[in-house]
């Protein structure tokens, strides 16, 4: 499978033997030197320019099309548009304990939920399942202090990310009738999965939770309703979509606090568990913690992934793989059909090769090809 990647080098200096830049960016050719100009840094002009920029193939005018198709759909849908008709909101007030939050979301099914201020009639932030990793790593730090765990309440979380020094709730939200685009890009600027719509009462002003948007519903949302998701013919690997170095695996035996803190560490909401060859034997996600800690069995959290996973949910939407030659718009069609979240990417033999996370896809769908801006 050829790489793309070869073709957007950039172009070498002329004589390359003869140039060579110091770290204060004055160029010495041969005995002479000269103070490097900004164009001293530019493609060369002329033939050899053009050379540099091959003519777009039909593939690649197809892969432009389908990505412009795309970002034209998000931006004339709103927020409110990928919303099912009809659809159940789970809102927590932020002085229920935080252990009661975590029977709700397991007897929902849910993972997250808007918090509401009760005092100030207000938006409070997502809980999400960070935020019960965050607990875990409290009790972990502090193992006194899980005798006091059936006391704290929501409105606590912000102590406990105070004490552990990580970032605090996030209370981003977007308006549901704002161009779909825009949640796009706020998630993809602040690494949120997922963002509330908050609304505003037109008869009493106040602040009014909507619902929660993910970029699984996002992504599936496009694959239902953009045709032109077909002509996204590129390989994985011609498009560099995912991570493929410096991945976080962990065993079957790995104690689960040692992968909670490599998800922490890292931002990353998944970690594939391999066996000695680097087979990939399953994915242990954030959410699993939720099933782990609940009846309050933070001090459980040493068990190993593997008991772990034996506790997963009979309905769990199960692992998704890919290989390096599959294209995009069969990973279209794969969330289309089916509860994915991730893919891992393995080889013709099961090992583990990357990982391809929801927010890789949309990167690459919003912005392959744009100005950062
Ligand atoms: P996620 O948390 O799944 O949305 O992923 C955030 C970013 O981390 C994405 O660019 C992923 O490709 C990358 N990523 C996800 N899981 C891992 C992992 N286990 N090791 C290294 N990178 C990862």
């Amino acid at each position: 499978m050829s790489n793309t990647a070869e073709g957007t080098r950039p172009a070498a200096p002329p004589n390359p033997a003869d140039s060579i830049a110091s770290p204060t960016g004055i160029v010495r050719h041969g005995h002479e030197s000269l103070i490097a100009q900004p164009s001293t840094f530019l493609l060369p002009r002329g033939p050899t320019r053009a050379m540099a920029e091959k003519p777009l193939t039909a593939l690649d005018k197809d892969q432009q099309q389908g990505l412009k198709s795309i970002r034209e759909f998000l931006k004339v849908r709103t927020s409110y548009d990928v919303l099912p008709l009809s659809f159940r909101l789970v809102i927590l007030n932020t002085d229920l304990l935080v252990k009661k939050s975590l029977n709700i979301l397991l007897q929902n099914g849910i993972v997250s939920a808007p918090l509401w201020d009760s005092h100030t009639s207000t938006f409070a932030g997502l809980l999400t399942t960070s935020d019960y990793i965050n607990v875990v790593q409290y009790y972990w730090q502090n193992p006194d202090a899980l005798n006091q765990i059936d006391q704290f309440r929501l409105s606590s979380l912000r102590d406990i990310e105070k004490a552990i020094g990580v970032d605090p709730l996030e209370t981003l939200s977007v308006h549901p009738m704002r161009p779909l685009y825009e949640a796009c890009r706020q998630m993809l600027k602040t690494r949120a999965r997922r963002i509330p719509l908050v609304d505003v009462d037109d008869e009493t002003k106040r602040e009014m939770v909507v619902s929660v948007i993910t970029q699984y519903r996002i992504l599936k949302f496009i694959a239902v309703n953009v045709d032109q998701t077909e002509l996204l013919k590129k390989s994985v690997s011609e498009i560099g979509l995912g991570t493929y170095g410096n991945l976080q695996t962990a065993s079957m035996d790995t104690p689960v606090i040692d992968v909670i803190h490599m998800m922490v560490k890292y931002s990353i909401s998944s970690v594939p568990i391999v066996d000695e060859s680097n087979h990939v034997l399953n994915v242990f996600e954030a959410v699993d913690v939720i099933a782990i800690i609940k009846g309050s069995a933070y001090d459980e959290i040493t068990t190993s992934v593997g008991e772990a996973l034996g506790k997963r949910a009979e309905d769990f939407a199960g692992i998704y793989t890919c290989s390096e030659e599959d294209r995009l718009d069969s990973i279209f069609d794969t969330i289309r059909k089916s509860r994915v979240h991730r893919l891992v990417v393995i080889d013709e033999e099961n090992r583990l090769r990357g990982v391809i996370s929801l927010s890789d896809i949309l990167q690459y769908v919003l912005l392959q090809g744009e100005d950062e801006d």
